[in-house]
């Protein structure tokens, strides 16, 4: 790891008034939860999740959305938070970050402390019906799908539970607002396991005054980035991290 870099991300964060942090899949790969879009990786193999995971499948064939694309949902409620994520805990607990905009449904930063959390993609804590829109903890569909209730139906009204998950063809929730503002609002934006390919994710750094990308693999804004680490993120916040708690 090039030590000048994370001393110039330190040196960033110190300076800064304001720094939020983006994350995508990548943070959580280390934690066994494999990115969906990179092909021939386990859990989505089988199924195409950009079809079974969308509006269109829930609506018109909420029987295969069930069997398919809620399985592996499912999934990714079992993996543990890694040091990634407990460190982006400890630093908004230490005041050097605001909070997290994640890309990413798996509960993890929840599960390992952090507090403020922007989930643009939605989360797989909670399901609501799409009827009278009545909020549920997801277990109530996992049971109601476990006793073979398919499509889980409302006990209010009748209509169809959904997972509170933004699938290919939903709205963007109200925190992709919030995000773009807060974004807009801070000196700096700390991207971590994204390829920023994905939009509207995409368009956050634009906005930002700043921002440093930590990521395996090239992204989109390179080039545009104060500094770009190419590291696992476990390793480089924790070093960011001792580094900033030096002084
Ligand atoms: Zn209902």
């Amino acid at each position: 790891m090039n030590k000048d870099d994370i001393k110039r991300v330190a040196k960033l964060i110190k300076n800064s008034s304001k720094t939020m942090v983006l994350t995508g899949a990548g943070i959580s790969t280390e934690s066994g939860i494999p990115d969906f879009r990179t092909p021939n990786t386990g859990l989505w193999e089988k199924v195409d999740p950009m079809e079974a995971l969308s509006t269109s499948v829930l609506y018109n064939n909420p029987k295969k959305f069930y069997n398919e694309g809620f399985k592996m949902l499912l999934g990714m409620t079992e993996a543990e938070p890694n040091r990634a994520h407990f460190a982006l805990a400890e630093m908004e607990r230490l005041g050097y970050i605001k909070g997290v905009i994640t890309q990413n449904i798996d509960n993890l930063h929840y599960r390992a402390g952090s507090k403020y959390i922007l989930e643009v993609h939605g989360n797989t804590r909670e399901g609501s019906c799409m009827e009278c829109g009545n909020k549920v903890e997801l277990e109530v569909l996992t049971d109601k799908v476990n006793n073979g209730e398919i499509p889980p139906k409302c006990d209010n009204c009748g209509g169809i539970l959904r997972p509170d998950v933004v699938f290919f063809g939903d709205m963007l929730p109200e925190d992709f607002e919030i995000s773009l503002h807060e974004v807009e609002t801070s000196d700096l934006l700390i991207v971590i396991g994204s390829s920023l390919t994905v939009s509207p994710v995409n368009y956050l750094p634009q906005v930002a005054k700043e921002f440093v990308i930590i990521n395996v693999g090239p992204t989109a804004m390179d080039s545009f980035a104060e500094v770009k680490i190419e590291e696992s993120a476990g390793k480089t916040l924790e070093a960011i991290l001792d580094e900033l708690e030096k002084e």
